[in-house]
């Protein structure tokens, strides 16, 4: 079966003004050329530290902002450029939940009339509106007793189950997760996690799940693409990711995840430096400049995303 979403070299170029004298066209280029697929049911994992790419990629996916270059197919539908009319139904199959549900909430609004907003949009019978909004309180874990509150009114994770029920008010098939848990209290962190486990489960969703962090997509995830500067560095069914990570980035990232048993402890990899600018990226890899493994080749050669194993793949001079 085809999958339900495939990115082609998919490119977001900022442009960026270089001050009067400038005459070159300079970017930033925020995503250089990321290509995955998800299949239906599955959840993909995108990680990568701030800057990298990875709530670009999601908001192109969204259509909250156009690709430079590349290609979108769900359902095996080519996507990419279509305009607000055409892509109206399909994009009620898209939804997001945003990382604040603080900032992402309207505080005006009571917790039904957020919900009942994407209903309104996608034209839901006023009739049976009162029913869905009830239903969706519930499997979110909130009860009608919410409804007429407001946002400020919620503790951060009550707020982020107000953010999913939204989401899933006008049956999506694709979820967008930005960073879902990273505003909650580590304590109510897998409460969300596990609901949209169970929500996956009982609705047959796909997630894009957004991180900054491989702890928290592991649980969720079924692969999981780690991104640098633009770019998917990895990408690989989750337990092939964890258990046996190929490269030096990916390394470092899993290095500072902590582990309950001390003697699975892996060696900690510190990088050197701070992230280059996406405006002026190294040349060759793009890593190298933090690479504890980097070769003379690292510096002018740019490695290419290659299958290793299986439905491994790493862009990497070492394999
Ligand atoms: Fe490090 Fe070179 Fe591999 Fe890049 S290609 S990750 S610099 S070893
Ligand atoms: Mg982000």
């Amino acid at each position: 079966s085809s999958p339900l979403l495939e990115v082609k070299d998919l490119k977001k170029y900022f442009p960026i003004s270089k001050g009067l004298l400038g005459r070159k066209k300079s970017y930033v280029k925020a995503v250089d050329g990321v290509s995955f697929t998800i299949n239906k049911g599955e959840t993909l994992g995108l990680v990568g530290e701030s800057g990298c790419g990875k709530s670009t990629t999601g908001r192109m996916l969204m259509k909250l902002i156009d690709s430079t270059e590349g290609q979108i197919l769900f359902e095996g539908k080519e996507i990419t450029n279509l305009n607000d009319d055409q892509i109206r139904d399909t994009r009620k199959d898209f939804q997001m939940v945003f990382q604040d549900p603080f900032a992402s909430l309207n505080p005006r609004l009571t917790v039904r009339e957020i919900i009942e907003e994407p209903l309104i949009i996608h034209n839901y019978d006023k009739s049976k509106r009162a029913q869905r909004i009830a239903e969706l309180l519930d499997v979110v874990g909130l009860n009608a007793y919410h409804a007429d509150r407001y946002p400020h009114e919620f503790s951060g994770g009550q707020r982020q189950r107000i953010g999913i029920a939204r989401a899933l008010a006008v049956n999506p098939k694709l979820i967008i997760a930005d960073e879902p848990v990273s505003a909650l209290d580590v304590s109510i962190q897998s409460q969300i996690l596990n609901l949209l486990k169970d929500l996956q489960e009982e609705f047959g969703l796909t997630y894009l799940f957004i991180a900054h962090d491989l702890s928290v997509v592991e649980h969720i995830s079924d692969r999981v693409g780690v991104m640098y500067l633009g770019r998917i560095v990895e990408l690989a069914d989750k337990k092939s990711l964890y258990s046996e990570p190929l490269h030096p980035y990916t390394k470092a990232l899993l290095s500072a995840v902590p582990v309950p048993n001390p003697r699975l402890k892996r060696e900690r990899i510190i990088l050197k430096g701070d992230i280059p600018s996406p405006s002026n990226p190294p040349t060759g890899c793009t890593f190298h400049t933090r690479c504890p493994f980097a070769i003379d080749k690292c510096k002018s050669e740019a490695p290419k995303l290659t299958e290793m194993k299986e439905g491994h793949y790493v862009s990497c001079h070492l394999y």
